[in-house]
């Protein structure tokens, strides 16, 4: 999505996410409010709340396999380490294009990392 009307940072612009997957949501033009980034995951979320039923677990409850979660843990692991070379490239006075090159692996991997699934 380009962003023509920032208010200082790409964060001011309104960040939804997919219910299921946690996928940045791209708006429609008609403006109706999405909860899901496709059908796919709505589909999914669907069979999940349905399997919830008479479990006493809500079902808006976020439920990850052990895998899922281990992934999860996983991708926020490389995001840290790369916000870590960050820092220390900026304390190592590192120049302008090593720089652009650690920030641009860490918008990559901390966008990875907003997934859930
Ligand atoms: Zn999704």
């Amino acid at each position: 999505m380009p962003h023509t009307a920032r208010s200082g940072s790409a964060a001011a612009d309104r960040h939804l996410s997919c219910l299921w997957c946690g996928r940045n949501i791209v708006e429609s033009e008609a403006g109706r409010r999405r909860r899901y980034c496709r059908q796919s995951c709505r589909q999914r979320a669907y069979e999940h709340r349905n399997s919830l039923k008479g479990t006493g677990i809500p079902d808006d409850s976020v439920v990850l396999s052990a895998q899922e979660a281990a992934d999860l843990a996983d991708r926020w692991f490389a995001a840290r380490c790369a916000a870590e070379d960050v820092a220390t490239a900026v304390e190592e006075g590192a120049g302008h294009d090593e720089l652009a090159m650690l920030s641009r692996t860490l918008v990559e991997l901390t966008r990875e990392a907003e997934r859930l699934r």
